[in-house]
């Protein structure tokens, strides 16, 4: 990857410090963890409102973060991703799985919501591990704003983590292959570029 020499840099290269602000925010208290929905809103408001995906060429923190460790700083090994982690089928599948857990978070306080759950004031790494995180809520919003906090922590870590060992072990951005918003983005992306083709090629044959 091709470093950037301080010349070159413009403001959006420093959105990583967004990454470890949302982290440590969310260490100390965690509503802070609500923010995390701009990193699911924005992508889809490029690519929605846009057709591009200018988010990640530019304004994603984690792929500032990746770009800044892995290969500004050079934590990452470089290895040559295997093919199947490219492919289709692999980042499909992810996708899929990743959604189905955010849509599990909507539900489950969605039933704390309703009375049917109890908050739980803990973290869950990569989707097994609990680990307590109780001084990081000092009550005073209802349980179902907590318990949705908690399970959004919870979920950007988990992808954090994972995102991390692969600019480690791979090339600094591999994650952005398979993260499951870039292939929703791109999916979306490819659909308008092929809707204004088509709106395109009909006005020329008018
Ligand atoms: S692919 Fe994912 S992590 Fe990479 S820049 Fe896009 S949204 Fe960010």
């Amino acid at each position: 990857m091709k470093r950037i020499r301080p010349a070159e840099r413009h403001w959006y290269h420093y959105l990583w410090l967004y990454s470890l602000f949302f982290f440590a925010a969310g260490f100390f208290n965690i509503l802070f963890a609500w923010l995390g929905l701009v990193s699911f809103l924005l992508p889809l408001v490029f690519a929605f409102g846009f057709g591009t995906k200018g988010f990640c060429n530019r304004y994603c923190d984690r792929g500032q973060f990746l770009r800044m460790f892995g290969g500004q700083l050079g934590f990452s090994r470089g290895h040559e991703m295997p093919a199947w982690m490219k492919g289709k089928p692999f980042r499909y599948a992810f996708m899929v799985f990743f959604f189905a857990m955010f849509g599990n978070i909507i539900y489950t306080t969605w039933l704390i919501a309703h009375g049917a759950g109890s908050l739980s004031e803990v973290i869950t790494i990569l989707w097994s591990v609990q680990v307590p995180w109780q001084w990081a809520y000092a009550g005073g919003t209802e349980p179902w704003v907590a318990s949705f906090a908690f399970q959004l922590y919870s979920f950007m870590l988990t992808s954090e983590i994972i995102a991390i060992a692969t600019m480690l072990w791979f090339r600094p951005r591999s994650w952005c292959v398979y993260c499951p918003m870039g292939t929703l983005t791109q999916l979306v992306c490819k659909q308008k570029s092929s809707s204004k083709r088509d709106v395109l090629k009909g006005a020329l044959e008018k």
